[in-house]
């Protein structure tokens, strides 16, 4: 369960996130769709701990994140304490950020070896089970730039399955890939969807797959949630009027 309570965040003297409440149940899978410029991606460094949060407080099934209420005081955690609650958390990015000086398989055994402390064999047997679901256990001893786009944000994906995720934020994961090769990755996607009962959030501008996987859609607008519905009633019947716009400008 993840909940945002009074969350605030400036950059510099500009606000980006305000008087911002929300709560995603666990196992949920909620897409986050807005204007550029909304919040989205921001929303998921926070949950990373990629940004500092400005004021309020992230619970991640109930333990604090970064910060934490003692005595009616907010108190910033220590960061082996923040380290405890973040490593429940994967992330795909864009632009899927793997280590280029690694082959594919010790991107993926790197963090469970030196975080979780698994053994070298136990870390490569878990890796090479995920590079089958992922469709590349024969490309294991490749170099990401040998690999399409595509295949390198399956192994970005099965990287952040290696650390057994609670939560699992995917940031516009399709966004900078050629349109063949964005069926591949949705297509593992839907698979770890329906096979796990991972907490997803995801920012997409793929409405189908957001339809596809997610039970529920918040619609950002200048940092704020405008609307939220189950996806069939959002892409549908959506009631605000800057939802409609929004809708209207990318379908
Ligand atoms: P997009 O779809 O374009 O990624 P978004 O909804 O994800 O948009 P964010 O990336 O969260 O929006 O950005 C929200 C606001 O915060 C934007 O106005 C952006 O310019 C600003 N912003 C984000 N990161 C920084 C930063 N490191 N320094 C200053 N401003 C930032």
């Amino acid at each position: 369960r993840i909940e945002f309570e009074d969350v605030e965040k400036k950059f510099g003297k500009t606000t980006v996130l305000k008087d911002l409440n929300f709560t995603i149940g666990r196992g949920e899978r909620v897409t986050l769709i807005g204007p550029s410029g909304s919040g989205k991606t921001t929303i998921l460094r926070l949950l990373m701990t990629l940004e500092d949060l400005t004021d309020g407080y992230i619970w991640v099934d109930g333990d604090p994140l970064t910060h934490d209420r003692r005595d009616g005081k907010r108190v910033e955690l220590k960061p082996k304490q923040i380290a405890q609650v973040r490593k429940r958390i994967g992330m795909v990015f864009q632009q899927f950020n793997l280590f280029p000086n690694m082959s594919v398989l010790d991107n993926i055994t790197e963090a469970p070896i030196h975080v979780l402390g698994q053994s070298k064999d136990e870390a490569k047997e878990n890796a090479l089970t995920l590079l089958d679901r992922v469709g590349l256990r024969n490309r294991a001893d490749a170099h990401p730039t040998q690999l399409s786009g595509g295949q390198q944000q399956r192994v970005a994906i099965a990287r952040a399955l290696a650390m057994d995720p609670e939560i699992l934020l995917l940031d516009e994961v399709t966004s900078a890939l050629d349109p063949e090769l964005v069926g591949d990755v949705l297509g593992v996607l839907e698979d770890v969807a329906e096979t796990t009962d991972i907490t997803m959030l995801i920012v997409t501008h793929e409405m189908q797959f957001a339809r596809d996987v997610s039970q529920r859609v918040m619609m950002f607008d200048g940092g704020q949630i405008v609307e939220e519905a189950p996806p069939e009633e959002m892409f549908t019947r959506p009631k605000n009027e800057r939802t409609q716009k929004f809708l209207e400008a990318i379908i």
